[in-house]
């Protein structure tokens, strides 16, 4: 088979002004970056408001392997499928980080014969939305530790400054440093690190923001520090809300491409969906909702973490329900779950595959029994597959009374994607009866005990001391009305990688808690979380490269 960019770079692609038309998006609206991408202008989302919404699919995934399951490649052949049975479609998914690009090898614009395009540009610098993501975030920081050498007016505690530095590659070696060495005039010395720029509160809020105004009040609520005196100061104290705007005012407009077989796709904004709510753009989902009779769209990492989020905290934030769910499973990942070490996951193994369905089965559940959504099992179907395995898998998803789904679309684009949108329009006819999972007004504590207890399936929650006293100075500071940000690891349902299927019988441990005022959650942390990756030990820098005319060689 030949590799993605191979593919890509094979496809003939359509001016952007034809993408937008099949979208249904004037002229006047699109604002064309180069010619197969473009920025689509917030008055058409005004010029909409009276719409109807069309129907929204949200594309989550049962547990991962390390290489991530096919969520993305799956919601773009479900698009391009959609256009195979003549179904209009858009689909909403997140913007590639560079840090992944160059570090282990794997893009986020689809593979095989379901990708969107042109899949260089888009993981590379795309339409530039990361680097002003970068530079607000920066910017921000800038001013602080001028504050602080200036004269520091507010009372900042240099060692209580929480807001710290990002840029968009992996780079371990700035995790932790120590700035403002050297000379008087050189600034105040203090420790600190930096971020990958899809950790910034920035991206959350760029992705939680309804328009403009909202994108100001937002920015002005960031918590940067502490004074002396144990009083938060915000973004605004700085007087750095204006400028932080400016520099995100094209950021904020939704990219429009194509996907290989003509879907228009909106690509915006990209959190981590662990730290941040790792879900697109509102603004995109939005705008797709008032264009397009069913949208498409993808949460980061399994349907606790990306799935959770978007119901408990985005739809909130956005007023947008989901009608739909695939969840995207594989049968190496459920051999995965059921023991099988990595090197053996291409033999054949029913008894790996009954053992690790569990995993399979408490996301389904979640989604169906908690969340009271219509679920489709998409059963990615990977080339070491056996035809047993996978008439047992479609067996079991029967079993539960889950709808499954086998689909092809990384082998054949769209037309191995047919059986599955016909599935999800099938399951868009049931009755959708969603609600997020907890009530705003529930205290913090309840709130973190609920997710933990019924989408995890932990026994209870524990905190350090540490944790417990910041969950109560962030009740008093009037933080307790926020939705929860649970940040752990996306390998397993517990806060512990190496717990794999559906483990029980154990506790949540969270070792810090902090408010995104900005973006409007509290994030409460548990395991260890990396917001500044390092690179593997070969990484996919290595094998990038550009030819003498100018074309791109290795990117996946
Ligand atoms: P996720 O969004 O869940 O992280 P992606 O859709 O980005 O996962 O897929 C991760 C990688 O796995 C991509 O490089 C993709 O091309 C590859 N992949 C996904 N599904 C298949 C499949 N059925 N066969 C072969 N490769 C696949
Ligand atoms: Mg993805």
């Amino acid at each position: 088979m030949l590799s993605d960019i191979e593919i890509a770079q094979a496809c003939s692609l359509k001016p952007i002004q034809a993408i937008a038309d099949r979208a249904g998006i004037a002229e006047a609206y699109v604002e064309p970056h180069g010619k197969y991408k473009a920025k689509i202008s917030l008055e058409l989302l005004q010029q909409l408001q009276d719409r109807a919404n069309g129907k929204l699919i949200y594309v989550t995934a049962i547990t991962p392997t390390p290489a991530g399951e096919g969520k993305t490649t799956t919601a773009i052949g479900l698009a391009q499928a959609f256009g195979q049975i003549e179904q209009p479609v858009l689909l909403c998914l997140r913007e590639p980080s560079l840090g992944p690009v160059f570090g282990v090898k794997g893009g986020a614009t689809g593979g095989g014969y379901s990708q969107i395009l042109p899949m260089d540009e888009i993981n590379l610098h795309f339409t530039g939305d990361i680097h002003a993501v970068t530079a607000a975030h920066n910017l921000l920081a800038a001013l602080l530790d001028n504050h602080l050498y200036q004269g520091n007016a507010l009372g900042i505690d240099p060692k209580r400054v929480v807001w710290r530095r990002v840029m968009d590659i992996s780079d371990r070696q700035l995790r932790s440093i120590v700035a403002g060495l050297g000379n008087k005039s050189d600034g105040v010395a203090r420790e600190t690190g930096f971020d990958i720029t899809v950790a910034s509160e920035i991206m959350a809020i760029l992705c939680l923001t309804t328009g403009i105004h909202d994108l100001k009040e937002r920015l002005g609520r960031i918590l940067v520090a502490y004074t002396y005196d144990n009083q938060p100061v915000y973004a605004r104290d700085l007087k750095a809300t204006g400028a932080m705007a400016v520099l995100l005012k094209e950021a904020i407009k939704p990219n429009l491409v194509q996907t290989i077989e003509g879907q228009p796709a909106l690509v915006h904004g990209g959190p981590f969906a662990n730290i941040a709510h790792g879900n697109n753009s509102i603004i995109a989902t939005r705008l797709g909702l008032k264009l397009s009779k069913y949208v498409i769209t993808e949460g980061g990492f399994a349907s606790d973490l990306g799935a959770e989020k978007f119901f408990d905290i985005v739809s909130r934030a956005a007023g947008v329900k989901p009608d739909t769910v695939v969840l995207v499973a594989s049968v190496r990942a459920l051999k995965f779950h059921g023991g099988v070490a990595k090197e053996d996951l291409s033999r054949e193994d029913l008894a790996a595959l009954e053992r690790g369905f569990v995993n399979l089965e408490r996301h389904y559940r979640n989604l169906h029994e908690l969340y009271r959504l219509p679920v489709v099992v998409a059963i990615n179907r990977f080339p070491s597959d056996t035809p047993a395995e996978l008439e047992f898998l479609a067996q079991k998803c029967q079993a539960i009374g889950a709808r499954s789904a086998i689909s092809e679309v990384v082998a054949k684009g769209g037309p191995g994607g047919i059986e599955l949108a016909r599935a999800v329009l099938d399951s868009l006819e049931e009755a959708a009866d969603f609600q997020p999972l907890y009530p705003l007004e529930l205290p913090l504590k309840e709130k973190l005990a609920l997710v933990a207890t019924r989408v995890y399936g932990a026994e209870g929650v524990a905190y350090t001391s540490q944790a417990e006293q910041a969950l109560k100075r962030l009740e008093q500071l009037g933080y307790g009305n926020l939705p929860v940000c649970i940040a752990k690891t996306q390998m397993s349902f517990s806060d512990d990688p190496a717990l794999k299927g559906a483990p029980s019988g154990w506790t949540l441990t969270v070792r810090e808690v902090r408010v995104l005022a900005g973006a409007g959650f509290v994030v409460a942390i548990a395991g260890t979380i990396l917001t500044m990756p390092g690179l593997p030990k070969v990484p996919a820098a290595e094998q990038i490269d550009l030819d003498d005319d100018g074309r791109i060689r290795g990117l996946f």
